[in-house]
């Protein structure tokens, strides 16, 4: 091969240069001519194409349930299709999907399967929160990773224990155990090739929230979301309000709070998309580390008003060492249900619940359905204790 000052080799080079400046002329003199609605097509060809929105829970796994009987399926659905019809409405070239659009029961790795499917740009999952304070209120829009608080693990562990109500869903999550804090750590330890652009969106949501509908913003948090680990694009779960708080239970449950809720997640997601369409792509490279910034986690740390989040209720029916006595008929249409080791012995519970109240209820509903011999048991951090150690976290 010759050096730069070879002749051969300096004409070629030469030719290179003048090319790259007529290049350079060219494309100065179109830049300055955008033409505004394709501007972002014509550079990159990226276009956010489609969304999926994912409305938690529905038929028979209700999500939480708040002051006055508010169920979270209801308000989550509710939220859901006003937002796909202000997208579908003033953002037609986008598309719009839905991973439920009736009040029926859709296990958790088909709602991300649905967005996969469809090689969707944008996934986002939209639930109610719930807590055993009546006091805690406000919106937070979780993205993957790993939580930072109690109260964090707990709304993760609340969202992921809707797979105790699959069929398998040992195999099907490859062992993922809900009811253990661990589970929800080692997932959440994966890089996530997204995040940037998750944590992006997530701002813009509480952003709006706070702003535009005039909610009370916790921030964007992380969490070990097992439907946002599953999902292959940006995605976000917004928690909209805490049904057990009785104010925001009955703004959530109105017509005029869905649709503020409604139009302030379509305002992110318009401006989300002009963004990410202008810069070009939310394609990141998989190894790319993408650091956290620094409010979120300040964020986390001064908006923990309820450290006793981690405290939970469950109802004990039935304890046997035959853990096939769970195929009795009896308990095969339980809500919540599921087996719990300790040692030699299987207990077969219902739970668990965030609210004592909560709790309470379906334990007289489960004595009145012939499980005469029910109790109620407190847990902190998944761990079973004594009441007299519940009274210190209530
Ligand atoms: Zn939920």
């Amino acid at each position: 091969m010759g050096n730069f000052f070879d002749s051969k080799y300096f004409i070629i080079k030469l030719k290179i240069v003048k090319k790259l400046f007529f290049l350079i002329v060219i494309s100065a003199i179109l830049l300055s001519f955008p033409s505004k609605s394709t501007k972002a097509e014509h550079q990159n060809g990226y276009k956010l194409r489609t969304v999926v929105i994912d409305p938690g829970h529905g038929g028979r796994d209700p999500g939480a349930i708040g002051v006055g009987g508010i169920k979270e399926k209801d308000v989550a659905l509710a939220v859901a299709l006003k937002l796909g019809s202000y997208i579908n409405q003033y953002l037609p070239d986008v598309k719009v999907l839905y991973t439920r659009e009736t009040d029926k029961f859709v296990a958790l790795h088909e709602r991300a399967n649905i967005a996969n499917k469809a090689n969707a740009d944008l996934f986002i999952s939209i639930h109610a929160n719930a807590t055993n304070s009546r006091s805690a209120n406000g919106t937070e829009t979780f993205v993957l990773g790993l939580h930072r608080s109690a109260q964090n693990l707990e709304v993760a562990k609340r969202e992921n224990s809707v797979i105790l109500l699959e069929d398998n869903y040992v195999e099907r999550y490859d062992g993922f155990d809900p009811t253990s804090p661990e589970g929800h750590i080692i997932f959440s330890l994966f890089q996530d090739a997204y995040l940037e652009q998750s944590i992006h969106f997530a701002s813009k949501v509480e952003d709006q929230f706070e702003n535009r509908a005039l909610r009370r913003s916790r921030g964007v948090k992380q969490a070990g979301f097992l439907v946002l680990y599953q999902t292959t694009m940006p995605s976000v779960l917004v928690e909209l309000g805490f049904l057990t708080n009785p104010a925001e239970a009955r703004y959530l449950g109105s017509e005029e709070g869905q649709s503020f809720l409604a139009s302030a997640l379509f305002r992110a997601f318009r401006e989300y998309k002009e963004e990410i369409e202008a810069r070009g792509s939310h394609r990141y490279l998989a190894d790319r580390s993408v650091p956290i910034p620094e409010d979120i986690i300040q964020n986390e740390v001064t908006q923990e008003d309820n450290p006793s989040s981690a405290l939970a209720f469950k109802v004990q029916i039935y304890a046997t060492q035959n853990m096939s006595d769970k195929d009795n008929a009896k308990f095969q249409n339980l809500q919540k249900f599921h087996v719990e080791r300790a040692g030699d012995f299987y207990r077969f519970v219902v739970g668990p619940f965030n609210q004592r109240e909560e709790a309470s209820t379906h334990h007289k509903e489960l004595i009145n359905n012939g499980f005469g011999d029910a109790f109620l048991v407190p847990y902190y951090n998944g761990e079973r204790i004594s009441w007299q150690e519940a009274a210190k976290y209530e």
